[in-house]
């Protein structure tokens, strides 16, 4: 199902359909232009949107995409180029989904939409042993549907609405259980080449979305229809990141901070950085590898 209208900028003043309090409106306010300073900076910063784009916002009924959605839309009716959004949601068939949230939301605030329809719950559910997290395969098989249709329709970027915290938890995930120092990065081609992904929410806190999200009162569609535990692993970095956070407010955004400014030379990768060269004299030959090894414990000989 798709629409093609008109995009306004919705006021903070959105209707009030839940019954949490919300910020007062200078607060509201103040919070939307912080964001959308934020998403502002990490679009130029990454180049994530040029003149002529046509892209593809991904939109799960959560906090993070709604915000995302409703921060590029301000953006656009005041950015130096011309780009076209996109709302997509997958609807993955999880018992209970409200399949008709999205698109009442979608058709209120004028947003060109499509919601794509594809039966992943069944399949996850098949495949994915009772008690063991399902969300890996989920998401893998989300992503697959998604890039599908951005490549029929012709999409030059897709959006996800992944922000800052994600980014930091899964630096750690990769830090502490895979050895390796990646993360999340705010742009990215996909593996095969065909799919550029941004995440303009990148420099903007979860706390913010929260609070926004609230101070809108997006209709939210729980991500736990599907009754998944949180991966295990995750939720140690999460609770690690908020026990650093009570106790050093400011923490995470330096993390943050440090993930854009990477000295290889500091670091201990040969293949980011040209140890061997470093310091060489240049009139002496470099030595073999193996002529070091000599005294290396899985030696026999040794
Ligand atoms: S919580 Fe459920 S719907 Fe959400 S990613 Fe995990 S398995 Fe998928």
């Amino acid at each position: 199902m798709s629409t093609a209208l008109p995009v306004p900028v919705l006021p903070l003043s959105a209707p009030a359909s839940r019954s949490h309090a919300r910020p007062p409106a200078h607060e509201a306010g103040r919070l939307a232009r912080r964001l959308r300073h934020q998403v502002g900076r990490a679009i130029a910063d990454f180049g994530m949107i040029e003149d002529g784009d046509r892209v593809m916002v991904c939109l799960s009924g959560g906090k993070d995409s709604y915000t995302m959605l409703d921060i590029l839309l301000q953006l656009q009716s005041r950015a130096p180029v011309k780009f076209e959004l996109v709302a997509v949601n997958l609807d993955q068939k999880q018992p209970d989904f409200p399949a008709h949230v999205l698109p009442q939301y979608l058709e209120s605030i004028g947003v060109q939409y499509t919601i794509l329809e594809q039966d992943t719950y069944s399949v996850v559910t098949r495949v994915v042993p009772e008690g063991k997290t399902m969300c890996s395969l989920c998401s893998r098989l989300r992503r697959g549907a998604l890039y599908t249709h951005a490549e029929q329709q012709g999409f030059t970027k897709i959006a996800l609405g992944h922000h800052r915290d994600d980014l930091v938890a899964t630096f750690f995930l990769n830090l502490f259980f895979h050895a390796k120092l990646s993360g999340m990065p705010p742009k990215l081609l996909s593996d095969d080449g065909k799919h550029v992904v941004i995440r303009p929410l990148a420099y903007v806190r979860e706390e913010d979305i929260a609070a926004y999200a609230q101070a809108r009162q997006f209709p939210i569609i729980p991500c736990n229809l599907c009754g998944s535990q949180e991966n295990l692993q995750r939720k140690q970095v999460m609770k690690m990141m908020d026990a650093w956070e009570r106790e050093s407010p400011g923490r995470i955004e330096t993390i943050s901070r440090a993930l854009g400014d990477i000295r290889p030379s500091q670091l201990s990768d040969p293949a980011l950085f040209d140890f061997l060269s470093l310091g060489a004299r240049g009139d002496a030959p470099l030595s073999d590898t193996g002529a070091w090894l000599a005294g290396d414990p899985g030696d026999s000989n040794g």
